[in-house]
């Protein structure tokens, strides 16, 4: 199997993803593994866009239990998701893989401005798009970021990478020893289960818009080109109701 199953796709990094095994901030190695599993699927010829999560630096809904207001408090965790934008971005360009950020919030000394088909250009000229800042408005996630985003650059496919953890589970492995990975569900599935795959906003809209999602371990090596070239590993949502 060298053909890739798809040509269009959208990546959504966890900032836990970046943490590596620190946890917290940007692991070098982790962003040098990721950077090279990115490159492997360019090497393919799939147009490959990013979204970046932040909760390895800030998290909203964190801030504003300390006080912080919500809102403020969301607006901090979209910036998280630029400097991780950029550290991706440098990451990138250091094995030669052309790249462009472009954020939801302006702030163009150092990313391009979100247009919608100015990023569908570059991934024709294959370049690789990082989405920064989430949706640009508080009260979401990333995860609805890369449902929105996928939607509109019609994507075919969002692979959601995780950190250590290598699919959906009935309930949490750490937690409860009987939990059971799960092969194959619905959006619905995931909403009547909470199932905590994604928040409901960002699985509604991809339920809505028919865009099916994988979720699987980044940590081993190659798992985005396995995924790409369509080996059945993680958990696989399907787009359609049924
Ligand atoms: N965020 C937001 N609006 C968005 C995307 C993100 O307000 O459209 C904020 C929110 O506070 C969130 C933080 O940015 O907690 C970091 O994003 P997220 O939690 O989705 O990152 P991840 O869990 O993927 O690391």
């Amino acid at each position: 199997m060298t053909k890739p199953k798809y040509d269009r796709i959208v990546l959504k990094l966890s900032g836990e993803a970046l943490a590596g095994d620190i946890g917290f901030g940007i692991e070098a190695n982790m962003m040098t593994s990721i950077a090279s599993q990115v490159k492997e699927v360019v090497d393919l010829g799939v147009e490959v866009a990013i979204v970046v999560g932040g909760g390895n630096i800030w998290r909203g809904i964190s801030g504003s239990s300390k006080g912080i207001d919500r809102a403020t408090a969301d607006y901090m965790g979209m910036l998280a998701t630029v400097m991780n934008s950029l550290a991706l971005q440098d990451a990138l360009e250091k094995i030669e893989v052309p790249t462009r950020v472009q954020t939801s919030i302006e702030m163009k000394q150092i990313a391009e401005p979100y247009i919608r088909r100015r990023s569908i250009r570059h991934l024709e000229k294959g370049r690789v798009v990082i989405f920064a800042s989430g949706t640009g408005n508080p009260f979401f996630s990333t995860d609805t970021t890369a449902a929105l985003r996928a939607a509109e650059i019609e994507a075919e496919v969002i692979l959601m990478a995780k950190n250590n953890v290598d699919g959906v589970y009935s309930s949490d492995p750490k937690k409860d020893p009987n939990a059971k990975k799960l092969d194959s569900l619905t959006y619905l599935d995931v909403l009547n289960q909470n199932l905590g795959v994604m928040d409901s906003t960002a699985s509604s809209l991809c339920m809505d818009n028919n865009i099916p999602l994988i979720v699987f371990s980044i940590t081993e090596k190659g798992n985005i080109k396995r995924v790409v070239l369509g080996e059945k590993i993680g958990t696989n949502i399907k787009g359609s109701v049924s």
